[in-house]
């Protein structure tokens, strides 16, 4: 039995391969990635950390042929669905390229893997898909989005709602994510953006690292305890071992399952920056700008269901993403 990581060698793919592979022996792992937003370094790292092979296909999931013979070689039992594109802003400016890569991409995944009667699915979505509804976010409240690349992941969604309805041998959880962070204790792995970063975390690291000058704090006139942008963080760990529970437990979920995994706790912006400080002892310059464009006061999870179906809770504190993440940033200041 082989288990396939669509997007492996990225971020969260990484490091739940890692996870997959500390507990399921009997288990290969088939990793297929285009590298459009990674690198095969990933992979020395992957053996590194444990010590075991996996088998990497360069391939893109919208290629037919090449997810066909995927297929045919290997005898796949479930799929783990992390490939596709992320950054929100950029997917404003090439909509017709999100579109393609995230929704097309996976109806092409999921019709090789109909047609090799493999169906389970653990997908990636996030909590972008509840728009402007107020946190605590819950799984049964309504969805909608407000970027091209939030659009994706709420299309997909639909597509696998109701294609678990077509078809009762369909069990996928739709994992629903809410700001991941931090890397593996190692130091060998960990989030790599191409160019500037968007996201605050690297931003902040690669600002303590030396290769930024000055962190902006996007807005202190928000309605949270000291007026910056409040979130849910998440250690990446903690995420990967939810996808384990997930895949473990998809024989419970009967069609599509909509699951959070989020701590439940929020943290604002400033609050990061000042336990980033705390545990690397570099200086953190920052400048308040302006609210960015449709950004949310305050973000975080109702992480109850996932407790209740996957027996999943995030254990890792704050302290401890923020020094994993640094442990990685300072080993590693260009990345792979
Ligand atoms: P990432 O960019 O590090 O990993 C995605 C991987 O998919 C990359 O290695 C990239 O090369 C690969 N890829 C992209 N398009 C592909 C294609 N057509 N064929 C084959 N491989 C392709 O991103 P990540 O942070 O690890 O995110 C993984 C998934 O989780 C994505 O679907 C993302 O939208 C979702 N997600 C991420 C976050 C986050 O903050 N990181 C939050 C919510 C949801
Ligand atoms: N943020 C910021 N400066 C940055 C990047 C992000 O102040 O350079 C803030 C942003 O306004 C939000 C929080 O940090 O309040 C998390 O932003 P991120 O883009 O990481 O995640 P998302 O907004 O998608 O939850």
């Amino acid at each position: 039995m082989s288990l396939l990581i669509t997007g492996g060698t990225g971020y969260i793919g990484s490091h739940t391969v890692v996870e997959l592979q500390a507990l399921t022996d009997e288990q290969d792992i088939v990793i297929v990635d285009n590298l459009s937003n990674s690198s095969t370094k990933v992979l020395d790292r992957l053996i590194q950390i444990t010590g075991k092979k996996v088998t990497f296909v360069k391939a893109d999931i919208c290629d037919y042929e090449a997810m066909n013979a995927i297929f045919e070689q290997h005898k796949i039992d479930a799929v783990i669905h992390f490939a596709g594109y992320k950054a929100v802003g950029e997917s404003s400016e090439k909509p017709l390229s999100y579109y393609y890569n995230n929704v097309s991409g996976t109806v092409m995944l999921l019709k090789v893997m109909a047609e090799h009667k493999v169906k389970k699915l653990v997908f990636s979505s996030s909590a972008t898909v509840y728009g402007d509804n107020e946190s605590p976010l819950n799984e049964s409240m309504a969805t909608s989005a407000t970027n091209p690349y939030g659009q994706t992941k709420l299309m997909i969604e639909h597509i696998l709602f109701d294609l678990a309805k077509s078809d009762s041998n369909w069990s996928i959880a739709c994992l629903r994510y809410f700001n991941p962070i931090g890397a593996h204790s190692s130091g060998l792995i960990g989030e790599n953006p191409n160019g500037v970063p968007n996201n605050l975390l690297p931003y902040v690291s690669q600002v303590a690292v030396g290769r930024l000058a000055q962190l902006q704090v996007f807005g202190d006139d928000y309605d949270t305890a000291d007026g910056t942008g409040v979130r849910d963080y998440i250690h990446v760990v903690d995420l990967a071992k939810g996808h384990v529970k997930a895949l473990q437990n998809l024989g419970k979920i009967s069609g599509c399952k909509a699951i959070n995994l989020g701590t439940g706790n929020g943290t604002s912006v400033l609050e990061i920056v000042n336990t980033f400080k705390e545990i690397s002892g570099q200086n953190i310059p920052y400048k308040i700008v302006p609210r960015r464009a449709g950004d949310l006061a305050t973000v975080f999870a109702d992480a109850s269901l996932a407790y209740e179906l996957l027996n999943w809770q995030a254990t890792r504190d704050l302290h401890t993403m923020i020094a994993d993440t640094w442990r990685w940033q300072s080993q590693n200041p260009q990345g792979f």
